[in-house]
């Protein structure tokens, strides 16, 4: 799996505290997620302040760093955030692009030859550009955000144009499309090319709409959730990672609803501490063991009773 997106430092507050310096970025969420299926290569800049520390991170995990380019005198993207008590719900504070503002990605033949490619939430026309430099790839799934959608919605739509897969936010689905309605929202979506569809819900789930059908699963029901950031990009990485785990299997409905199974769990431990806490000391064991959980909201009693008409 290749994927770009970015490579941040971000400042949370949470009702349940807050962090100024923490290891972030969309495409560093995704990528420790995800490398637990497969190898990852992570595409993008960042500046001098991100040192041996974070790069420890990646490398702990197996994940590929050499596509992530080291722009001397320069600074790495920044964000800033806040969730009230409906953590559906967050207040973006700042966006420093820094050194993602004028990125030219240049892909190593290792990662243009990736089975699968995620265009993680960032400039859409830098996602153009790395997807136009993997024209093989099995699958391209992207994701974005409000920021993208007021100022360059356009370029999104063009990017969006080129995919196979859009895994985005309900309110962000509606707020691209101009339509309430969420399956309206996402049938327009693939009107413009892409075969499936997934609206992230928050802590109720996700919904997934493909040319054969439509999928719905609840989120793992955690007693405690300390910060949602990155959730949506670990859904992303067990989504695909369990696609990319399975390279011989046809991209059928029922395939992708097993990925649903494993995005919604490592989501689902990715909230469970500030930034990629949790998912640092995350073990496969305990990935299989929330999936096999959550297999059992999905089978049910099908007991026909007599109804009236
Ligand atoms: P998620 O919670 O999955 O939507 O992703 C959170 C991550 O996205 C954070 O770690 C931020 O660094 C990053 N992020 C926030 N805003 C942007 C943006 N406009 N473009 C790219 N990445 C962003």
């Amino acid at each position: 799996m290749t994927v770009v997106g970015s490579i941040a430092f971000d400042a949370v507050k949470t009702p349940w505290g807050e962090r100024d310096r923490l290891l972030g970025g969309s495409a560093v969420h995704f990528a420790l997620a995800a490398s637990f299926f497969g190898d990852v290569r992570v595409v993008g800049p960042v500046g001098d302040d991100f040192g041996e520390e974070e790069y420890a991170v990646l490398h702990a995990r197996g994940v590929n760093t050499e596509d992530i380019e080291r722009v001397a005198g320069g600074k790495t993207f920044f964000w800033s955030g806040e969730y009230e008590y409906d953590l559906n719900t967050r207040l973006t504070h700042e966006t420093q692009l820094n050194v993602f503002a004028d990125f030219q990605p240049k892909l190593s033949e290792a990662s243009r030859e990736s089975d699968l490619l995620f265009l993680a939430n960032i400039q859409p026309e830098l996602q153009r550009e790395v997807r136009e430099q993997c024209p093989r790839t099995r699958l391209v799934a992207l994701d974005s955000m409000n920021l993208w959608i007021e100022t360059a919605r356009d370029s999104l739509v063009r990017t969006i144009e080129g995919v196979d897969c859009v895994l985005i936010n309900d309110a962000e689905l509606r707020q691209l499309t101009a339509r309430p309605n969420l399956v309206q929202a996402a049938r327009e979506v693939m009107d413009w090319g892409p075969h499936t569809v997934v609206a992230k819900q928050g802590e109720y789930g996700a919904a997934m709409l493909t040319r054969e059908g439509y999928f719905s699963l609840p989120a793992y029901p955690l007693e405690s959730v300390i910060d949602p950031t990155g959730a949506g990009d670990c859904f992303a990485g067990g989504f695909l990672g369990y696609l990319a785990a399975h390279p011989d299997e046809d991209l059928s409905h029922d395939a992708l609803r097993r990925a649903m199974a494993y995005g919604t769990a490592l989501a689902s431990f990715n909230v469970e501490e500030f930034g990629t806490e949790r998912v640092q000391r995350l073990t496969g064991e305990e990935i299989a063991e929330r999936v096999s959980e959550l297999r059992r909201f999905t089978e049910f009693v099908d007991a026909p009773v007599p109804l009236r008409s």
